[in-house]
């Protein structure tokens, strides 16, 4: 299973993000190395998505500039190819997401018929989200994500609200530096 790491800057500082994701992904590569990805958000605004096949290369010493929020992750993928497109973070409107498990009812959520086989439960579930956000049903899309998933899975979701931790039958640390 894959490993995700989510770094939040408080008080709305601007930090090298990039560089503790860079770490982060780098100690959690034993997980999953099949292809990794990062996300970088300034602002509010998306500055950088980036998604690679193979072990992940990051220079922990390079400077990548400021940001405020990032996640990342690296993937054992279990649902769908080893591509690029496969790989974490999934966007789709304003939902980013990194994921480690498997939705066992992904098709509650839409089959994968629809979709094709190739493509992975996350990315699915990140077009559900984006499909429920436009249709108004939900106060909280996370939220009403986390209820309805079946199956051990931890999620880093970043929204134009912030981003939210969702683990359900899994471990997931939360710390302060
Ligand atoms: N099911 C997701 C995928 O295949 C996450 C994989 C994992 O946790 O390793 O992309």
């Amino acid at each position: 299973m894959c490993g995700i790491i989510g770094v939040v800057a408080l008080s709305n500082r601007h930090i090298n993000v990039c560089k503790i994701l860079a770490k982060g992904i780098n100690r959690l590569d034993y997980r999953g190395y099949d292809s990794w990805g990062l996300a970088l958000y300034k602002n509010g605004e998306i500055q950088s998505h980036l998604r690679r096949v193979g072990e992940c290369k990051l220079d922990v010493d390079y400077d990548y500039g400021l940001h405020q929020t990032g996640i990342g992750h690296t993937r054992w993928a279990t649902n769908g190819e080893v591509s690029e497109r496969n790989a974490h973070p999934h966007l789709c409107g304003d939902f980013c997401i990194a994921h480690n498990g498997i939705i066992e009812n992904i098709d509650w959520f839409d089959s994968v018929e629809t979709y094709g086989r190739d493509m992975t439960d996350t990315e699915i579930l990140a077009k559900w989200m984006r499909k429920a956000e436009l249709s108004n049903e939900y106060v909280s899309v996370p939220e009403a994500a986390y209820i309805d998933i079946k199956g051990s899975n931890s999620l880093l979701i970043k929204t134009s609200e912030g981003l939210h931790v969702l683990c359900k039958g899994k471990e997931l640390y939360i710390g302060k530096t």
